[in-house]
């Protein structure tokens, strides 16, 4: 049995957050973790309570969605809420964090920023994080571990069956291929 590595399982951690996202511009996730434990974890979206963008639109100032607040910020400041240290921690995103983000991660004594996905990537964001000391990782999500393109591989067996019928093959050879989709595909349908 292969166990997955640490930094897999929270990246991993991250990408499912991020499917929490209540901001249709981007979906990012972040997971904070200490001496391999999940201390917290956050999305982007509104503040408790207000409205989602995903039901009445993005607000958009300068390009930018001002109502939701950045998955960085939120498992930081759940830290804050209940009083836990982020002193060395590390920090797990699904997208390489903004400038506001980075100067936060800093600022709460984090010391290894993980992202999987290169997002807008600033050569300021960088510079910080190296006078700051801060390790910064590419860690990409490793597709065997939580699939994101399901709908997509569905969409691509239907196809290459409708081809296999067209171009004339065996009927109960497709009846049969269709079985093992349905199958395989069962309990996204
Ligand atoms: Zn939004
Ligand atoms: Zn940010």
């Amino acid at each position: 049995m292969n166990r997955i590595e640490w930094d897999q399982y929270f990246m991993a951690q991250s990408h499912l957050l991020a499917l929490r996202s209540t901001c249709t511009r981007l979906a990012v996730g972040a997971t904070i973790v200490r001496d391999k434990r999940i201390i917290a974890g956050g999305y982007n979206g509104s503040i408790a309570g207000g409205t989602h963008c995903i039901d009445e639109g993005c607000y958009v100032i300068d390009n930018h969605c001002v109502r939701t607040i950045h998955a960085e910020m939120n498992a930081i400041l759940q830290c804050a809420k209940f009083g836990v240290p982020t002193q060395n921690a590390e920090i797990y995103v699904t997208h390489f964090p903004c400038l506001q983000c980075c100067k936060a991660i800093i600022q709460a004594g984090i010391k290894v920023v993980y992202y999987a996905i290169d997002y807008k990537n600033h050569p300021y964001a960088m510079e910080l994080y190296s006078q700051a000391d801060v390790k910064v990782e590419q860690v990409e999500l490793d597709e065997m571990i939580i699939d994101l393109k399901t709908k997509e591989k569905i969409q691509f067996v239907a196809d290459l069956l409708i081809k296999l019928t067209e171009a004339g093959a065996d009927a109960k050879e497709i009846t049969a291929l269709h079985e093992q989709a349905n199958k395989l595909f069962s309990s996204y349908v």
